[in-house]
């Protein structure tokens, strides 16, 4: 499979968006099922076979790491071809790299339970969610990071409202920026603002770089460039 600017992982082609979705069968394991996008030359992969390589290689990652910088961690993460551009593999990255973070920066969690539990979670957010159901899947994978710690349940008083606080602090920051969709900025956004909350609300201090440089752009067709706040500013001219 090509892993090159976003499009058909069969043939390379770009994909086509659908408002209403269309019945399609994966090139890949032939489940038929319905989805929102097919390429120019009619490919459809589904998101079990998008994912099954990135969701694996993130949590063995993350399992082993001793990282402190949530983003350091998903830039290595994400260098490895087991990564696309973009796709729901990305719905997992945010918030195990925020858990393992979280750990790492003197956080109390049993991280490999956490990681079990975000991974039964994350798997039940398919692609394309930002542009089909108005919020993103970085900022919910966000979210299942905090309600992880806080042990959040539909029924807790503080931690339903505190991880509502994050989610709602992400998206806000997401809206400003707009689309097309891009899974690197927006992670990228996710997991600063998830670092600077769990700062400010649970006492712990992960580390984040001084800026965050982008490295992905070449592989994203849609890239905002210089809109796009980790756009390199060497790359501007
Ligand atoms: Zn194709
Ligand atoms: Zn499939």
């Amino acid at each position: 499979m090509t892993r090159s600017l976003g499009v058909c992982l069969a043939c390379g082609e770009p994909l086509r968006y659908f408002e209403a979705a269309q019945e399609v069968t994966c090139e890949e394991c032939s489940r038929v099922e319905t989805a929102h996008a097919i390429c120019q030359s009619g490919h459809y992969v589904c998101d079990q076979c998008h994912r099954a390589r990135g969701v694996e290689h993130v949590l063995a990652t993350c399992a082993t790491s001793d990282l402190r910088d949530p983003i350091a961690l998903a830039q290595q993460i994400m260098a490895d071809d087991a990564l696309y551009p973009n796709g729901p593999e990305h719905h997992t990255l945010a918030g195990a790299a925020l858990l393992t973070a979280y750990r790492n920066a003197g956080g109390a969690l049993d991280l490999s339970a956490a990681l079990v539990e975000l991974r039964r979670r994350s798997l039940a957010v398919p692609g394309g969610v930002c542009g089909y159901w108005g919020t993103c899947g970085a900022a919910i994978s966000a979210g299942m990071y905090c309600s992880i710690v806080l042990g959040a349940t539909p029924m807790t008083l503080g931690p339903w409202g505190q991880t509502a606080r994050l989610t709602s602090r992400i998206l806000d920051r997401l809206a400003d920026v707009g689309g097309p969709r891009c899974c690197k900025r927006s992670t990228f956004i996710a997991l600063q603002e998830a670092a600077a909350y769990t700062a400010e609300t649970m006492g712990v201090t992960m580390e984040l770089p001084a800026q965050v440089t982008c490295t992905f752009m070449a592989r994203n067709a849609e890239c905002l460039r210089t809109a796009c706040p980790f756009f390199p500013k060497r790359a501007h001219a």
